[in-house]
């Protein structure tokens, strides 16, 4: 239910003033998105518009499903939180018979054969790289309303540096765009959906008032990211009338280099001079230490943007300094990456509330390989996505296939309806607990995720029923929103915008990756858009966060790296060399003293190979112990205890709280919520 007591009282201005233009000018953190959440339900409970006459903006249409999950639960449906090129495709859909008639058109939704053909008849180079170049400036000249007719001209006025010569990019354009319209109709890239959406609203009345007559309010999130292009749909879709209400946060402008720019955010009050302007500055999100280190962070940024400054203060009680480490090399800081999480998953961190955060999605690759290695789960953010994995498409397909049964209580709810949809899942491998084997576990993981999806749906509307739920499931499906799933997230830090976990891995903070080499050779301008971007890196983490970066690449190479230049000030380098990682660990096997490498044998304090002098019965014991509690809480095994930290137990054979704590990754939390019956248990097998 709708609380206004849940913000306060800058948050509460915001929410509730009336229907009319409304501006969140403020920091990361400091509840922009939760206060645009409560301002729709609000206006519709208060009776002033009705649901299926707003229209939310959001950034990615995993924001949206988060938007109208929020709002459900607040007990506001139907309303449409989109993101612009969602919504205007939809409504291109429905208004283009009405401006072309029955012209066929379709989405193309891969450019590149197109932009090659282009490029080969123009004679310039035709090579994936030179390719991907020229598909993203024409993609930037579309988002900034930018013809290819006035490319050259208007490429002068940019600090951009065309691929080729500007005038072969505008060729390549213009014969891009031809070959878009064929004779069996129209194909439409993502940028034309937005041109031809506000093209009908702009040129056919009859369009404008229909869909004026349906929108009446209008709420954009992360406005500081508006294209040219984007802006100009809202503006069609507003057309004389002023029901918006945007927020955003200049300093985290990170899509300039789209054409993206927060002047429409800052020139909003200029724009509609009767506009309500509220700046939040309390970070309900992260710890002073963190909210520290981002305002010096942000405190260093030059030009423009830099003058819209607002300090954070952080409002969340006092937590673990920033620790910031440097590593010989890539595979050692991923390993330590590792080691550090495991650490986490141990003092009773949820896998889901960790993430590791990189500048481009290539630098995922090593420490994909070193969490596998440790056995953590994790999942790639901006990977396939949930809802399209082989096995939870079958296990959807198995509910649809069940509804149709009669010998099913069709009309099961609540708990009778997750127990059905266990029982039908079951045979597809959700067993009760989580199994070995890689393969099988990752299945078990998305069929669990499922189920957990249902719980909650179930939660929201207590009447769901099985026929309700596969509608929902097919609209979350739909809008890409899946269930979190009980893993560490690696995502890039443009893919983390908005969101927030508990542990933040900031890693690879080097030159030439953050500031990226391409923004140091476009100069201050773009240097400028890294520094945000490392911004918005630190404030997505409420409580512990971890920079890190290594000298060389590759073990035992040169090691020519340097730590970015954003730290400079902020940390000082003699510090960091000084500081070992993580001192705690036994760095040398206490069998064969050889350098421990791997998360595992650090947390076993031996080589993995180096023989084990643990009772393997005890092991085997501890085992299934542990799926017993796993079962009990509901919760996969590893997050009780990872196999290693049991084999470090049946090692040590600790007898009292004390021994357990000298474990390696048992911290108090573990030994509050297990150590009793684990030392019992221990006692038992001595
Ligand atoms: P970003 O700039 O990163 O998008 P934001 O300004 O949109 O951040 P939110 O995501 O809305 O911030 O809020 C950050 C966190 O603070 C969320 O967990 C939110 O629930 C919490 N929060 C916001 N306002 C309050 C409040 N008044 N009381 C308690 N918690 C709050
Ligand atoms: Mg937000």
């Amino acid at each position: 239910m709708l609380n206004l007591e849940d913000l306060d009282s800058d948050q509460r201005v915001a929410a509730t003033a009336p229907r009319g233009p409304v501006c969140i000018l403020a920091g990361a953190g400091t509840g922009k998105t939760r206060t645009i959440t409560y301002r729709i339900a609000h206006l519709i409970e208060q009776g002033f518009v009705s649901p299926n006459r707003v229209l939310a903006v959001t950034f990615t249409s995993r924001a949206a499903g988060e938007m109208r999950h929020r709002l459900n639960l607040m007990g506001v449906g139907g309303v449409q939180a989109r993101t612009f090129h969602a919504a205007a495709r939809r409504q291109l859909r429905y208004f283009w018979p009405q401006v072309a008639g029955d012209l066929p058109w379709r989405l193309l939704d891969n450019k590149f054969p197109l932009i090659g053909r282009a490029a080969r008849a123009v004679g310039v180079g035709s090579e994936t790289e030179n390719i991907r170049d020229l598909l993203s400036e024409i993609e930037w000249a579309k988002a900034s309303l930018i013809s290819a007719d006035q490319y050259p001209e208007a490429i002068i006025r940019t600090d951009r540096t065309p691929p080729v010569p500007a005038e072969k990019v505008a060729e390549v354009y213009r014969r891009y765009e031809q070959a878009k319209t064929t004779p069996d109709g129209m194909m439409l890239d993502f940028d034309d959906l937005l041109i031809h959406t506000a093209g009908a609203l702009e040129h056919s009345p009859a369009v404008a008032e229909e869909f004026r007559e349906q929108y009446r309010t209008f709420v954009v999130d992360e406005y500081q990211d508006v294209t040219p292009l984007q802006q100009r749909v809202l503006q069609a879709w507003l057309g004389e009338r002023d029901d918006l209400t945007v927020v955003g946060d200049a300093n985290q402008t990170i899509y300039s280099f789209t054409g993206a720019s927060p002047d429409h955010l800052l020139n909003f009050s200029r724009t509609y001079e009767n506009a309500t302007v509220v700046k939040l500055q309390r970070d309900y999100r992260s710890t002073p230490q963190i909210t520290d280190l981002a305002n010096t962070v942000i405190g260093k940024a030059t030009g423009r943007v830099a003058g819209t400054r607002l300090e954070l203060i952080g409002m969340r009680p006092p937590g673990p300094q920033p620790t910031f480490n440097a590593y010989d090399d890539e595979p050692t800081e991923a390993r330590e990456v590792a080691g550090q999480i495991l650490n986490l998953l141990d003092q009773g961190t949820p896998a889901s509330e960790i993430a590791v955060l990189y500048r481009i999605n290539a630098q995922s690759a090593v420490f994909e390989q070193a969490l596998a290695d440790a056995g953590i789960t994790f999942q790639v953010r901006g990977g396939e996505g949930f809802f399209n994995r082989n096995e939870v498409k079958q296990a959807i397909s198995e509910l649809v296939r069940a509804a149709a049964r009669d010998d099913l209580p069709q009309e099961a709810v609540g708990p009778q309806l997750h127990r059905l949809v266990r029982a039908i899942l079951a045979p597809m491998g959700l067993t009760p607990t989580e199994p070995e084997g890689a393969q099988a576990r990752e299945r078990w993981q998305s069929l669990n995720a499922l189920v957990e999806l249902v719980e909650e749906l179930g939660q929201a509307s207590p009447d769901l029923n099985l026929n309700m739920l596969l509608k929902q499931l097919r609209e979350r499906a739909d809008a890409k929103h899946p269930p979190t799933v009980e893993g560490v997230t690696l995502a890039s830090l443009h893919a983390a915008k908005g969101l927030e976990w508990d542990a933040v891995f900031l890693v690879g903070l080097v030159e030439n990756t953050l500031p990226i080499s391409h923004a140091i050779k476009a100069g201050d301008h773009q240097i400028e858009e890294e520094r945000r971007l490392f911004y918005v890196g630190v404030t997505r983490a409420r409580e512990h966060l971890h920079c890190s970066w290594s000298f060389a690449r590759q073990e035992g190479g040169r090691k020519s790296r340097k730590r970015t230049r954003f730290l400079d000030g902020v940390v000082p380098e003699p510090d960091i060399t000084q500081v070992p990682p993580r001192s705690v660990r036994p760095k040398r096997c206490r069998n064969c003293g050889q350098p421990l490498d791997s998360a595992t044998s650090k947390v076993l304090g031996r080589c993995e190979d180096c023989g084990s002098d643990a009772d393997e019965g005890i092991f085997e014991e501890l085992r299934s112990w542990r799926s017993e509690m796993a079962r009990e809480m509901q919760v996969p095994a590893y997050i009780v205890f990872t196999d290693a930290t049991l084999m470090a137990v049946a090692e040590a054979m600790p007898t009292t709280e004390t021994e357990l704590l000298d474990i390696s990754g048992i911290g108090p939390v573990k030994v509050e919520k297990y150590g009793t019956e684990l030392l019992r248990l221990l006692a038992e097998l001595q």
